[in-house]
This record gives structure tokens, sequence and C-alpha cells, in this order.
């Protein structure tokens, strides 16, 4: 058999049960042609092929991911980056040193920062203006639904006392009315329009460091949850990028891009997204589906919620009305786009869910809501009845301090326990896929699965003994173990319409597969997170790891 590859001595495991049993994979021609015994295998690959020992570590279909931002999440990561980092006075030491680098005008750029770092979630412009030297700063948080600005920045964009608020969004002020340094979602718009835009070798460079950074996770397949020029959430548009790399053939993975849907535009925009879908489709990089963006994030309480925020008068806004969500529905429906919605709050899944059915869009399409923090008990069923799929970002189902500190006092107790609400929506029949949303939060599926079991962090993302540990958040919405890496696996494929090559090792998908140095099926389930992805394979080639 030609190029041919053989992963022998291990654990076999596949959501659809296929080669279950077995020990062994044999690999040729970019695909999986026999899942079987380890002799058998070694017989059937030949004497010229490459040998893996597993050594008894298990072997899953490679994980896609449902939601991420790898262009983005790259980039930011090779510019002033705040992930990882939870406190003012280290965002502002990783900015000083970022800003001496550049020249006296440029503008510092990254993000990454986390809302819990600040009272009430909300940074100061002030800050900025020592941290880097009177420079205009930019930088998204890391849900980018908020925008860290220094007064240059603010200077640059505009952006005074007298600029209103847009629709979709909201400057933070001080009592004079004055803009302290904090763009919410829309608002973020104002003053990214007055920023440079990346450069195709920036984004080619971001893409490949969001290649890397997934492939070391066991990633090889993705829905790009915006792909377009959107400033009102400070994304890079990633469309050049991805053609280029699938053209020049360095594109190691398979993607679909959620294509951006601009709310500030109508119907008109039609024809632009059906250009870009058609000159996409080709080789590994597609773009059938659109994204509709309909409100915020709870903490900053710009998510769209049915009553009021405990302790507020108002209940978020939707980005999108109901009747322009229903008419770019059936619009994008007849076609043939999915729908990719962005839904939070329980007015916005709602909004959503009304739109799918009173646009009569089929099935067949797989629309389906991101995020799903809060669900209306009487929408439950509806995922199944419309045939929605719910892809949920699972490692946010925990007690962190963003829950503790900043959802739930602002949820309101009745409402607190309609978050999240994985295990009652499998129970009920939904197809469940899973997506990280990387940057916003870990790429890592392994720390995902960790908290959709245990419904906590891992001690390794957690911090061991503290509260947010040691109390699992609504234990009844855990979900196993084979649930969770399916939601990771079959479930990403399903949602690109990819299940005849991804999310299964039955012969004849693609060769695409994660080893495991520990096997999480069978560990403990509160051991989970402390597994890592030793080796990812994508199409037959090793992409991360080594034997
Ligand atoms: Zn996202």
């Amino acid at each position: 058999m030609s190029g041919s590859l053989a992963l022998v001595n291990g654990r076999v495991w596949s959501p659809d049960g296929a080669g279950a049993g077995c020990d062994a994979i044999v690999v040729a021609d970019g695909r999986i042609a026999a899942v079987t015994g380890s002799a058998g295998a070694r017989a059937m690959a030949g004497p010229a092929a490459r040998v893996i020992d597993l050594k008894g570590r298990l072997a899953v279909p490679a994980f896609g991911d449902a939601h991420v931002h790898p262009v983005g999440g790259g980039l930011e990561s090779l510019r002033c980056n705040l992930l990882g980092v939870r406190s003012r006075a280290g965002y502002l030491d990783i900015i000083a040193a970022h800003a001496r680098g550049l020249g006296p005008a440029d503008w510092v750029l990254g993000g990454g920062w986390s809302l819990e770092a600040f009272p009430g979630g909300i940074p100061a412009a002030a800050d900025l203006t020592a941290a880097a030297g009177g420079r205009p700063v930019f930088l998204p948080n890391r849900d980018h639904h908020t925008a860290w600005v220094s007064p240059a920045a603010l200077a640059r964009a505009g952006i005074t006392r007298d600029t209103p608020d847009p629709a979709d969004g909201r400057i933070e002020r001080d009592e004079r009315g004055e803009p302290t340094g904090a763009l919410h979602d829309g608002a973020m718009r104002l003053a990214a329009r007055a920023v440079p835009p990346p450069s195709a070798a920036d984004l080619a460079a971001g893409l490949r460091a969001g290649l890397r950074h997934l492939h070391a996770h066991g990633i090889t397949h993705w829905q790009d949850a915006v792909v377009g020029d959107a400033p009102d959430i400070a994304i890079p548009d990633a469309y050049g990028a991805y053609r280029a790399a699938a053209a020049e053939g360095w594109l190691s993975a398979h993607v679909n891009a959620a294509l951006w849907w601009d709310r500030t535009r109508d119907a008109g925009q039609v024809a632009g997204l059906l250009g870009r879908r058609e000159q996409a489709a080709s080789g590994r990089f597609r773009a059938t589906s659109v994204k509709i963006m309909l409100d915020g994030v709870c903490e900053t309480l710009t998510a769209a919620m049915t009553e009021p925020y405990e302790g507020h008068q108002h209940r978020g806004r939707l980005f999108v009305p109901p009747d322009e969500v229903t008419e770019a529905v059936r619009l994008l429906s007849g076609e043939g786009f999915q729908v990719h919605f962005h839904a939070l709050g329980d007015r916005a899944v709602h909004v959503a869910l009304d739109a799918v059915a009173g646009a009569r869009a089929g099935r067949s399409l797989r629309h389906h809501l991101a995020h799903l923090q809060f669900i209306r008990p009487d929408d439950l069923d509806r995922f199944r009845d419309l045939g929605v799929v719910a892809n949920f970002q699972p490692l946010w189902a925990c007690h962190d301090p963003q829950m503790d500190d900043l959802t739930l006092p602002v949820a309101g107790a009745g409402r607190a326990t309609w978050q999240y609400r994985i295990g009652t929506l499998a129970r009920r029949g939904t197809r469940i896929a899973f997506g990280s949303d990387w940057p916003v939060s870990s790429a890592d599926p392994v720390q995902e699965i960790h908290v959709a079991v245990n419904r906590r962090l891992s001690a390794r993302l957690g911090r061991p003994g503290t509260a947010e540990t040691d109390e699992p958040f609504l234990p009844a919405e855990a979900i196993t173990v084979g649930q969770a890496l399916a939601a990771f696996t079959a479930g990403v494929a399903w949602v690109n319409h990819r299940e005849e090559d991804l999310g299964s090792l039955r012969p004849g998908h693609l060769a695409d597969i994660a080893v495991l140095d520990r096997d999480i099926l069978a560990l403990p389930p509160a051991e989970i997170g402390t597994a890592r992805v030793d080796l990812t394979i994508a199409g037959g080639q090793i992409v991360h790891g080594e034997e």
C-alpha cells in the first residue's frame, strides 16, 4: 500500500462504535483503510509502512471545534497577548513591555484580558496612558464583547462625550458623560474603524499560529465562527488568508467559514455572501454558513433576556430585531446557507428558534445556536423539534470567578438554573456539538470534556481547594465522557456537513486521528483533565507530536 501508516497496540474508540475491541488502525492515501488487530494491521500495511506503537494509548477521531476564531486568536497570540493573566497590574506590565518595542505613533494591538480582573468588569483608559507611552491602544477582552482603549485611541477615533451609544452597544462613561475607556459590543466598531487593518502577511501568520495551536490540542477540523469584516466584534477578515492557505497547500485543517452577517446592512449583502461561498468551494476551505450575532454577554448586561437583570431595570438588547432575523434566516435558508447564531440570553435563544420556525427553514441545513447560556424551559424541546443543533462551549459550565462574581449576581436565582443545560438537551434528543470559542477560553478539548462530565474545572485550569473547583455547577446537566467525545468529533462533523469524511474512525474516512496519553474513558472522572494529546494526524500526516 502506498504511503501507508499503521498505528498498533492502542485502544481505538469512535463515537459510532467503529473498530470497537480493535487495537490498530491502518492508513493509506490519507484515509483510514482498516481498523483491526495489530498483527493484521502490520501485515496489511506492508513492510514499507511506517509503524507507530501506541503502547496502550487511546486513539480517537481527531477533534473538531464547532465555534472557534483561529486567525484572530493566532494573531493576538503574536501581538500584545494578555491571555492567561488575570490581574490589572499583570496586564499593564505586559502592555508596557510590548509598547517599548513599537514606534512612537504605533497602535498597541492584541487582546485577551479578563473582565474579572477589574471591579465590575470595567477597565479604565487612564491606566493605559503611562503603560503605553501615550500610544493609541485597542485591546478586546477575551470574549471580544468589550474593548479597553486608551485616551489616544478615543481621540483618534473621535469618540467624545457627544458621541451617542450605537443601538447595539454602549460606551462606558463617567458621571459627566466622558468616555472612560471601555467600549461594549457595537461601540467597539467606533474605535475599530480607526485601527490600521492587518496585512495579508499578518493574517497568514495568524492562521499559521492558529493551526499550530489547535493541532497541538488534537483538532483538525472546525467552523470559524466569524469570517468577514466584523468591526462590531473586532475580528479581522480571515477569508483571504484561508483561501490562500488552501490554494498554496498549507491549510492542514478542514475549515468551514461562518460568513459574517453585517447587522448594519440589509438583504443586499446576500450577493456578496454567495460570491464568497462560490469562491471557497474547493479543497479544505468552504464557506457554507452565515453567522448572525443576536446579543452580547451576560457579564456586561448585554445578553438579551426576557426579564430584566436582577437589580437592574434593563434586560439587554437584541442586536437584530426579531422580524429582521426571521427575514434573514428565510433568505439565507432559501440560498442553502446554514445559519450559525450567537445566542446567549434566553430572549436571543427564543428569537433564534422562532426565526428558524418562522422561516420554515429545512432541517437539512443544520442551523445551530452557539453559546446557549440561558434557555427558557419552554424552549428546551424546540431544538429537537426544529432540527437545530445545540452548539455549547462546555468549559463555561462551572463555578469560575466569571460565573460567581459577575453572572450569578445579575442572573437571579430562578434564571441561574437555566444555564448550559447540556444534559437536558441531550436527554431530549437534541444533537449536540461542542466548540471552544478560543481565544475566548482554552481550546483544549480535554479540559472542556472534563467540565462537561464534572461540571467543574480540572485542577489544571481551576484553583484547587477553592470553592469554584469544589462545587459542581448544576450537576444534573453533566454528560458522559462518550457523549462529550461525540460532541467534539461526530457533532462537529455533522454541523459542517462532513460526517462522511470526519468524526469517525470508520474505514473510508479521512485519517484524522488524535492520540491521548491517558484513556479518559477509563479514568476516574475527576482525573480526565490530567490527559494530554500526544499525537495529531490529519489526512495521514503527523501535524503535532512525535511517535
Ligand atoms: Zn465566538
